[in-house]
């Protein structure tokens, strides 16, 4: 009964594909090699994202280290470079706390193989597979 709870909750009312499943492994990956997505585009160049800075503090972290063709391509000022962990773990931002979405794919994105989470889907393709067979 709770699964069916959940599945009509996040299906239903959230819109989710996925459930988020695992735990960080504290590898620090995803900090190091960061896009900046706003509403429909990911950031690409520097003055748009001098402005960003001005509307979240997450940005203000953030460090451009190169760009590719997705974008422009930070790391987070807060990541301790010896143990790989967040120095502000406690009062880390909103989104850094709901990594990894799967927002992350629509923007082109992945998740690192090694990272301890995984995103699985929530109406399994065999599931998504009888219905069509059943049509
Ligand atoms: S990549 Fe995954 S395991 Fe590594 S720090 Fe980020 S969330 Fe944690
Ligand atoms: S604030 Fe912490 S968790 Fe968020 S990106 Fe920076 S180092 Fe990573």
């Amino acid at each position: 009964m709770f699964k069916k709870i959940k599945r009509f909750i996040y299906t239903k009312i959230l819109r989710k594909k996925y459930y988020r499943i695992g735990n960080c492994l504290g590898c620090g990956k995803c900090c190091k090699k960061i896009y900046v997505k706003t509403s429909n585009h990911v950031v690409q160049d520097e003055k748009e994202f001098e402005k960003l800075k001005l509307l979240h503090r997450f940005y203000g972290y953030l460090t451009i280290i190169g760009k590719d063709e997705t974008g422009l391509i930070f790391s987070c000022s807060n990541l301790d470079e010896k143990t790989n962990l967040c120095k502000i773990h406690k009062n880390r931002p909103g989104i850094c706390r709901r990594y990894p979405q799967e927002e992350l794919f629509m923007m082109g994105g992945e998740i690192s193989e090694d990272c301890g989470y995984k995103m699985v889907p929530i109406v399994p393709f065999s599931e998504i597979f009888d219905k069509i067979l059943k049509k």
